[in-house]
């Protein structure tokens, strides 16, 4: 590696720990219990139907005779965390085999950390508050520390919230089917899109079904998805539906169903990837620049 990048890794690795540390800290602040995650589970997010998703097969290991498969993500453990913690947080490593293409992206990782939370008897709009709150707060921290983004030529970013609500619906209308790139370019703050068809755990609006209570952040300037996240369906009865209508194997979801059936609190939540997070922040061309090791679809790992 030339000298001129490996001080420039350094760099977006300094911004990375810092945004680790306002990140925590704003979350206890805001009364969330930070939880450490689990990699293996016996159920685990289908990542799917999502048009966002690629991945070529979800890792599996029969351990002790028990099938578990490795995190995509921790939603459903936050389904079940929620009951008893109410307000959490996760530093969650996701493993995602994304087909090899998608290194053209830039902004997909097979191994990735996302900060996970979850909400119990809270509404969209609630986590929508607080995730401006954590970018405005982003703002004040990242911006006493000019000098480090100075040795990479830029400035802190500057986040001006509320930032601005769209629903796919209009975002379709106005950039097509792929509007998440052109969108993204067109904007120069992050801003909101509302109403997603995805994974069966993304509640449906019951005043107007074939819509649905989810919620991504997205990036301005062409860097795209931040965050996704939802009002979560909660009751027995709407899961197993959802379930049906995506086709999933209920023998997968067995655990997380034993669960459902006990009773889930409603919650809301969302999960953002701090690799695109540094990544935004740094201007950095791929979301692998910003890795100490490297995990690129698609490219050699080196260690
Ligand atoms: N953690 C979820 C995901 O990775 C996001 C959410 O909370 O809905 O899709
Ligand atoms: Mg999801």
């Amino acid at each position: 590696m030339q000298t001129q990048e490996m001080s420039e890794l350094k760099t977006r690795l300094e911004i990375g720990s810092l945004v680790l540390r306002a990140s925590t800290e704003f979350f206890h602040e805001q009364g969330f219990v930070q939880m450490l995650p689990v990699m293996l589970g016996r159920s685990t997010d289908p990542l799917g139907p999502d048009p966002g998703s690629m991945i070529i097969k979800t890792p599996e290991v029969e351990y002790e005779g028990t099938l578990l498969y490795t995190m995509n993500s921790m939603v459903l453990h936050k389904q079940v965390a929620a009951k008893k913690l109410g307000r959490l947080f996760i530093l969650s490593p996701n493993i995602r085999l994304e087909k090899g293409e998608r290194k053209a992206t830039g902004k997909h990782l097979f191994e990735f950390t996302q900060l996970d939370f979850e909400m119990a008897e809270a509404k969209k709009e609630d986590v929508m508050k607080v995730v401006e709150s954590y970018f405005d707060f982003l703002t004040k921290e990242l911006g006493k520390h000019g000098e480090l983004f100075a040795q990479l030529g830029i400035e802190p970013f500057s986040f001006k919230t509320p930032f601005r609500v769209y629903t796919t619906h209009e975002l379709e209308a106005k950039y097509g089917k792929d509007w998440e790139f052109p969108a993204s370019k067109d904007h120069e703050q992050p801003f909101w899109a509302l109403c997603h068809k995805r994974e069966f755990y993304d509640k449906e609006d019951m005043r107007e079904p074939g819509h649905y209570l989810n919620y991504d952040l997205i990036y301005p300037l062409g860097f795209g998805e931040a965050l996704s996240g939802a009002e979560r369906e909660y009751e027995y009865s709407r899961i197993t539906e959802r379930m049906g209508r995506d086709k999933l194997g209920m023998e997968r979801y067995r655990a997380y169903l034993e669960e459902a059936k006990e009773g889930f609190r409603p919650s809301a939540g969302a999960g953002f990837g701090i690799e695109r997070l540094v990544r935004f922040l740094t201007r950095a061309q791929h979301v692998g620049d910003v890795q100490m090791f490297r995990r690129v679809p698609g490219e050699a790992i080196r260690i």
